[in-house]
């Protein structure tokens, strides 16, 4: 029975995980363990009355029709329960189809049922519910448009915060806009982006450098390097940098902004090293 039941279960919640997306496999998972006690009874009850059903299910590809069947029952549950339900934009939460509003957060709740985010707007299928493209035609679902406009009006409102706070810099639209903007001391910004790998990140930052230098910002004082940008503007030296960005996690670099003056001065000039004296120099000195 532990067999079975371990096994079961990870048929169901795999299939489930796969198809629904977590938010919803967490509604549903009560109903899914008890569909999956229920199949492993079933299958405990048999295997009671033929000992031999234990090796033969090991070469029956009924076995792993029993686990396709309870994913497809697994699935249209998951589209029963999910046409009474939203899936809030803002908190991830799932909320009753009647809401307007999120509990949770506030956020405005769309207009679609998590099942009619699944219907194909080309073929008119009943994709399973998580699903981002047609499972028939390829077309792609609501539910991940709406995904990703909801990505972009976040983006938005970074970018809003960005006028708010950075003025002063050039905006960050290079490799992922999937950051926020914190305030890590008084007067002073501290600005994290998140990449999906750390080989994106790093060639992003190199080119928000390129961005930077475009837009006035230069190597200066005592000891100039890339990853230290200033600018004056107004009196007030603006500083960006980018020397200690990789060091908390090197998947979400985190640049600084700040007002600083550059070591040795914005305007520090290195001194002109003195002139060796020549032979040639010394021949009229001693000319008559
Ligand atoms: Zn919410
Ligand atoms: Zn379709």
């Amino acid at each position: 029975m532990g067999f079975l039941e371990r096994a079961i279960r990870k048929g169901v919640s795999q299939g489930v995980g796969r198809a629904m997306g977590e938010a919803l496999s967490k509604a549903i998972e009560p109903h899914a363990n008890e569909l999956a006690n229920k199949a492993a009874q079933r299958i405990d009850e048999a295997a009671a009355k033929n000992e031999e059903y234990e090796n033969q299910r090991r070469q029956n590809s009924a076995f792993n029709g029993a686990f396709a069947n309870l994913e497809r029952a697994a699935n249209d549950y998951a589209t029963q329960l999910g046409k009474n339900m939203k899936i809030c934009p803002g908190c991830g939460e799932t909320v009753t189809a009647d809401k307007k509003f999120c509990p949770h957060c506030g956020a405005k709740l769309p207009e679609q049922t998590v099942a009619e985010g699944a219907v194909c707007p080309n073929c008119g299928k009943q994709n399973s519910i998580g699903t981002k493209f047609c499972q028939d035609c390829g077309t792609k679902l609501p539910a991940a448009v709406a995904e990703e406009q909801a990505q972009l009006m976040k983006d938005d409102a970074v970018m809003a915060e960005w006028d708010e706070k950075l003025a002063v810099y050039p905006k960050w639209t290079l490799g992922g806009k999937d950051y926020y903007i914190e305030e890590y001391d008084a007067g002073t910004f501290g600005f994290s982006a998140r990449f999906a790998t750390p080989v994106g990140a790093q060639a992003a930052v190199r080119q928000y450098r390129e961005v930077l230098l475009q837009n006035g910002f230069r190597q200066a004082g005592q000891y100039p390097n890339i990853e230290n940008l200033y600018k004056r503007i107004n009196g007030t030296v603006y500083h960006v940098d980018t020397e200690h960005c990789f060091e908390g996690d090197s998947d979400c670099p985190q640049i600084y902004f700040n007002a600083a003056e550059p070591y040795g001065g914005f305007d520090y000039v290195k001194p002109e090293p003195k002139k060796q004296l020549e032979l040639k120099d010394l021949k009229g000195l001693f000319k008559r």
